[in-house]
């Protein structure tokens, strides 16, 4: 462990920050070093007028804020069955998964679901409803997960090793990439094709 790391972590754990820290947030998160405004080395402190501490440059003043990033995924169907994606990247490499990835900047969150089952999945598809979020707190993360529709046929895209439909009955749980991706799976077979809102769930480590 870096001394950086380790000043992140003292400086959770002792910093009189006002706030209550999430102590199961993970500190291994990739720490800022330098401001991509002045390129000077950044300082972890309390901005004026902030309540937690940021990564502050104090040669040009600028807060380089860190906020949770989403992920958004499509529980896809053709027929009854369920298409899945077997990873060809880290991490769970060669678990299943369904199609799921980093929203983009310019995009909504349908189509970043869509998009992402045209990529690991070759397949285009008609976006249903969001119906799973599943707060990642020590990753820093939201996945959000939509239902949808295989529009024609679906292949293997590069991120994949390969790609099936699963029958409910065939779903193969024991290898699946994330507890996400499980949550989203068992309420999509709950809900029965009903729209029955947003199921959410908070994946503690
Ligand atoms: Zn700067």
């Amino acid at each position: 462990m870096t001394s950086r790391y380790l000043s992140l972590i003292l400086s959770i754990y002792i910093s009189d920050n006002p706030l209550p820290v999430p102590l199961n947030w993970d500190p291994m998160l990739p720490p800022m070093k330098y401001c991509s405004s002045c390129g000077e080395t950044l300082n972890r402190r309390i901005p004026g007028d902030d309540n937690r501490e940021r990564w502050v440059c104090d040669h040009c003043d600028t807060v380089h804020y860190q906020n949770p990033i989403i992920v958004v995924g499509c529980v896809a169907e053709k027929d009854g069955r369920i298409l899945l994606c077997k990873r060809a990247i880290e991490p769970r490499h060669g678990y299943w998964t369904v199609p799921a990835g980093f929203m983009e900047l310019g995009e909504s969150l349908a189509a970043g679901a869509a998009r992402e089952t045209l990529e690991e999945a070759c397949a285009e598809i008609e976006i249903g409803h969001l119906f799973a979020s599943v707060d990642v707190i020590h990753a820093g993360q939201v996945h959000l997960f939509f239902t949808g529709t295989l529009a024609g046929d679906y292949g293997v895209g590069e991120e994949s090793l390969e790609t099936r439909l699963y029958s409910e009955d065939e779903i193969p749980w024991d290898d699946l990439a994330f507890p996400s991706g499980r949550f989203a799976l068992q309420k999509y077979f709950e809900d029965q094709g009903q729209n029955n809102g947003v199921h959410t769930l908070v994946w503690k480590k």
